[in-house]
């Protein structure tokens, strides 16, 4: 029997899409922080193929081939432009691969070149053919839709969105919003994704760089400006007002601060401003409640979070087998074989 497609299933309700693959195998030690380049996926291929595991059975409807920033651009700045196609190769392989293992769908990912520059047509040229390589080995792997995503131009969003629609499959397209809230070329959330629903996306919205908390008022304007599907993807971390991207966030503690290079908690010292499941649960509540179908976490997302995603929204993945029971909690616990003692020192832990 044929799979259920990305649109079917957001016509039914919502699509978890697990993100976030960098900072996971940053932290694991098999990515460097800086480039961000998915070596990964060509020196350790069983370990992007274990975190798609992890996410899938955390509850992930879609497994995304690792190919974010193994683009052209990048694989030259590294020195390993040669390995530019195996490496895009390898990551659709091993999505197709897990994906096979449950029931999600495998998505190719194209996402910010750096190289766009608004009004230069000699870049907008460089930024289709980095676009048209990697869709081409997506097409090729045929994936089941394509995500264009973390992009902070409009006018690159849009080279995206026509490369991916001469290959007729769906497609998704989801904004990095920095600091000024707005598009690096200047049209609001709201006017840009009108302008991408205008040019047939199937899926618009954010993904990265905010945590909910600053992400989700921009995600209702984007609700209320298009009536395709809405995805919203936020970092897990407690962005404020006043450091609304994670970019932006500054260690308080004193006693910890002075010790983080260039006092830049991003990217590898964010551990503080991490959000607890409960405030994923949360934002996949408020984000459902709006209507927004297409959900997810980005980068610093474990599965972890995920699972919390999916039990918010109802469903029991398979990772729900070990979602947390503390009634067998030695001092916290209410099982009537647990030691009286302990449970009354509950209270001095
Ligand atoms: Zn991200």
């Amino acid at each position: 029997m044929a799979k259920n497609g990305l649109l079917e299933r957001l016509a039914a309700g919502p699509v978890i899409c697990a993100e976030g693959y960098l900072f996971e195998l940053e932290r694991r030690g098999y990515l460097q922080a800086g480039a961000y380049v998915p070596e990964v996926v060509l020196d350790f291929p069983e370990q992007v193929e274990n975190l798609h595991r992890d996410f899938l059975r955390a509850g992930s409807d879609v497994i995304e081939a690792f190919t974010y920033y193994a683009h052209r651009e990048k694989l030259r700045l590294i020195g390993r432009e040669n390995d530019l196609e195996p490496m895009n190769r390898q990551a659709l392989a091993i999505a197709k691969k897990v994906a096979a293992e449950g029931d999600a769908l495998v998505a190719g990912n194209i996402c910010n070149t750096n190289v766009f520059k608004a009004g230069d047509a000699d870049a907008a040229r460089q930024v289709r053919a980095m676009y048209e390589e990697q869709v081409a080995w997506a097409t090729d792997a045929e994936v089941d839709f394509i995500i264009a995503e973390t992009i902070s131009w409009l006018g690159e969003a849009e080279i995206a969105l026509d490369v991916i629609r001469q290959t007729k499959l769906p497609a998704v397209v989801t904004f990095a919003l920095h600091k000024e809230g707005k598009l690096r070329d200047g049209f609001r959330p709201g006017e840009a994704a009108k302008r991408i629903e205008d040019l047939g996306a199937d899926v618009v919205g954010l993904n990265c760089i905010r945590g909910a908390r600053t992400m989700m008022p921009f995600v209702e304007e984007i609700r209320a400006a298009v009536s395709i599907h809405v995805a919203a993807l936020p970092v897990p971390y407690r962005t404020t007002t006043a450091e609304p991207t994670f970019e932006s966030l500054t260690d308080k503690d004193p006693e910890c601060a002075h010790c983080i290079p260039d006092g830049r908690s991003f990217p590898v010292a964010l551990d503080p401003f991490q959000v607890t499941r409960y405030e994923i649960a949360e934002f996949a509540r408020q984000a459902n409640d709006m209507g927004v179908r297409y959900l997810g976490v980005c980068c610093g997302a474990g599965p972890h979070h995920i699972r919390a995603l999916a039990e918010a929204l109802g469903r029991r993945p398979p990772a729900s087998r070990f979602s947390p029971d503390m009634s067998k909690h030695y001092a916290y616990g209410t099982d009537p074989r647990l030691k009286q003692e302990n449970r009354e020192y509950a209270k001095n832990l």
